[in-house]
This record gives C-alpha cells, sequence and structure tokens, in this order.
C-alpha cells in the first residue's frame, strides 16, 4: 500500500503519525511509504532518519495526499487539508469528531474513509490509543507541578523530595485511573508522601497492592478530600468519568482552606476539569494564581514532550497501521473487531452512533 506522513500544520501539534522505526516496518512488508519534509523534526526524527529506512521524502503535503492512500496522522485535518482529501483515501488520526461540525461535514463531502484512534476499543471498554497519553500526562503532572512548588512561580518553595533531615512534600491524587496511577508513581519515587483517592474500591486494592509505601490510597469523598487538602503541597487532578464532564471534586470555596503557594495541576481539563477553578491554559502560559494558589491547567500536556509522546503513540497504532496496510481496512476490520469499532465515517457515511446523535445525521 502508498502510505503517506504529512507533517502535522494544526497550532501546537509536535507529534508525527510514523517514526522512522514504524517506516523500517512498513517498507519491509513491501509497502511504500512517502514523509513529508520536516515532518518528524520537531519529533526529533529528521529526513535521512525516514530515508535511511526506506521512506520517499516529498516537499509539499500536496504531494504526500497526491502520492498516497493510506493517511496516517496525529490531529484532525484542519480546514487548509479537507480540499486535500479525496474519495480513494483512508485516514488513521484521532479525529474527536463529536467536537467539530464542521470536520465532520468536511469528511463526509470528502468521501473517505476515516478511522479514528479515540475510538479503537478493546472487549473490555478500554482505548488502548488513548492510553498512552494519560501515561505521559500523569508522569508529567508530577513533574509541573514539582516546578510550580517553586518560590519564583509562587508555589510554597518547597522541594518535593525533601533532603535529608526535611521532611518531603505531600501530593494528593485524584483519581486512579491511568493518569493517577503514573502520577502517584512518579511521586513516589521523588520521595514524596502520596495519598491517592477514587470511588472505585476495586481500583484502590490494586493501587494499594502495586505502589511502594509511601502511597496510600483513601476514598474519593468531600470529607477525605477536605481533610487533606489543608496539608497538602501539590493536588493532582486525574478523574474521568467516560463520557461526562468531570465532577468538581475541589470547590472554589476549598481553596480558602489551603496553605498559601499550594499547587494545583488539573491533567482533566479537557473534560471540564475536575476543580471549580480550573480554566484551560497552554504551554506558552501555563499557570495562573486564585486565592494564593497555583493553578496549572494545560490541555494538551504531551505537546510539550513531543519525542516521548510521538514513541508512546506509535507504540500502539503501529501493529494496527501495519494490519491495515497489509490487508485493506475492510479486511483488517473484519478481522480485528477492536480496529472496526474505530471506523467513524465510510464513503460518505456516518458508521458510528454517537457521532450521527450528536449531530443530529443519518446513522
Ligand atoms: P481513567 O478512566 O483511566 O481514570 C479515571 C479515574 O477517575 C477512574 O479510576 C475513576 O474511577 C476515577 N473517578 C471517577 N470519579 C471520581 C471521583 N469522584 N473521585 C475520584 N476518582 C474518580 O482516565 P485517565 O486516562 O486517567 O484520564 C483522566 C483524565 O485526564 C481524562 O479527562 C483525560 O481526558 C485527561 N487527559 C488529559 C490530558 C492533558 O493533556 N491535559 C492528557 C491525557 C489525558
Amino acid at each position: 500500500m502508498k502510505i503517506g506522513v504529512p507533517g502535522e500544520i494544526k497550532n501546537h501539534e509536535n507529534r508525527v503519525g510514523i517514526t522512522p522505526s514504524g517506516v523500517f516496518e512498513l517498507v519491509k512488508r513491501n509497502h511504500t511509504v512517502y514523509v513529508q519534509k520536516d515532518a518528524g523534526f520537531k519529533s526529533g526524527f529528521f529526513d535521512d532518519d525516514y530515508s535511511d529506512v526506506g521512506a520517499i521524502i516529498l516537499d509539499t503535503i500536496e504531494e504526500v495526499y497526491e502520492a498516497a492512500t493510506m493517511i496516517v496522522k496525529v490531529k484532525e485535518p484542519i480546514e487548509k487539508e479537507y480540499e486535500l482529501i479525496k474519495p480513494h483515501h483512508l485516514l488513521f488520526t484521532f479525529f474527536h469528531f463529536a467536537s467539530s461540525r464542521t470536520l465532520t461535514e468536511a469528511m463526509l463531502r470528502s468521501g473517505s474513509v476515516c478511522i479514528a484512534y479515540e475510538t479503537v476499543e478493546e472487549e473490555d471498554g478500554s482505548l488502548p490509543l488513548l492510553i498512552p497519553m494519560s501515561e505521559v500526562a500523569g508522569r508529567m503532572s508530577i513533574q509541573e507541578g514539582a516546578k510550580c512548588l517553586e518560590k519564583p512561580v509562587k508555589g510554597r518553595g518547597i522541594l518535593l523530595g525533601g533532603v535529608p533531615g526535611v521532611p518531603p512534600g505531600k501530593v494528593l491524587v485524584l483519581g486512579g485511573g491511568v493518569v493517577g496511577v503514573q502520577a502517584a508513581k512518579m511521586a513516589a519515587g521523588l520521595g514524596a508522601i502520596v495519598t491517592i483517592m477514587d470511588i472505585d474500591m476495586k481500583q484502590l486494592r490494586y493501587i494499594s497492592d502495586i505502589m511502594p509505601k509511601n502511597v496510600t490510597t483513601e476514598l474519593s469523598s468531600e470529607y477525605n478530600i477536605r481533610k487533606h487538602i489543608k496539608h497538602t503541597d501539590l493536588i493532582i487532578g486525574g478523574v474521568l468519568i467516560k463520557g461526562a464532564k468531570a465532577p468538581k471534586l475541589i470547590t472554589k470555596d476549598m481553596l480558602k482552606d489551603m496553605r498559601p503557594g499550594t499547587v494545583m495541576v488539573d491533567v482533566a481539563v479537557d473534560q471540564g476539569g475536575c476543580f471549580e477553578t480550573t480554566k484551560a491554559t497552554t504551554h506558552e502560559n501555563p499557570t495562573y494564581i486564585i486565592d494564593d494558589v497555583v493553578h496549572y491547567c494545560v490541555a494538551n500536556m504531551p505537546g510539550a514532550v513531543p519525542y516521548t509522546s510521538t514513541l508512546a503513540l506509535t507504540n500502539v497504532t503501529l501493529p494496527y497501521i501495519v494490519k491495515i496496510a497489509d490487508a485493506g481496512w475492510k479486511k483488517a476490520c473484519e478481522q480485528d473487531k477492536r480496529l472496526a469499532k474505530g471506523l467513524n465515517i465510510v464513503n460518505g457515511a456516518i458508521v458510528y452512533k454517537e457521532i450521527a446523535e450528536t449531530f443530529n445525521l443519518d446513522f
């Protein structure tokens, strides 16, 4: 198959759809891979890295779409790309159709086939192509939170790990899913005293089994949260209720109970945030302060570490890319029900119920 990897043109998107190692696997199977010039540059992969393993480097995005039948990307196409997408194209990327009628209608008009990373689904309902980004954000939340605790950015002036003779900082992690577990692990590794809260007792039992001694679990409740925030240095918000807005676990009135310079990192900001005072920020201007509490609420945290994020994402997308390239999308979806769940639009028709319902369109 002819596979195209255009450069990402969405603002602040530094990742790339395939790494040189992915190209190596595809070329080995006799597929042809076209990579746009400098597509991997911001992720730390150079044109020579791609051409050394057999990719053909093309100068423009137009040439990539023209040459390829399967397009592998990271983010949804933006308006400039709409006219490049033709009925013979298969697109494999993040789409998040439900958040954009314009995008949905453009892809319907294109006549192409759209397989969305975010709806590829395991039998147990987990979303394997989303997990790596939660892992990245969870681990980053401690790195960013620790930095925010420093005095120059109005934090409490605490070194999270402490030093011999001085106790470490305290971290409260709300939500014990993918983000929460990775955050707790990082904080524990730094030597902090960590509490992780969830409403799912089964998950708390699992966490209690796998975590080191400086991590304790507690059931998530308003009473327990109010008790902890009085002496916590860093609070991480990592809760998710599938398909719904995040519950507001920290209300504005609670900020007054916190010590000045306490830091709150709301990873769940993309679902509305789990703090009442959350508003989305960017990597350029990541923090703001309310009632002396430092808020960090960046909605695309993995974007700041494109090298790690690209590798983490492509580790999980590549097996599907190979399947589609080897068998064609129809056969690959027949053979793999998880991949079939990723089908959102097929030749001008919506084939994913929730998207049709969102826009009141035919299904
Ligand atoms: P997950 O489903 O793995 O975990 C969520 C956990 O929250 C579950 O264990 C659930 O039981 C728990 N929960 C639900 N209600 C709760 C409550 N009231 N109190 C405590 N825990 C509660 O989800 P995840 O992959 O860890 O993702 C968490 C959030 O992070 C999502 O909103 C996701 O979109 C977001 N995220 C943001 C970024 C970013 O860049 N900001 C990146 C990746 C993921």
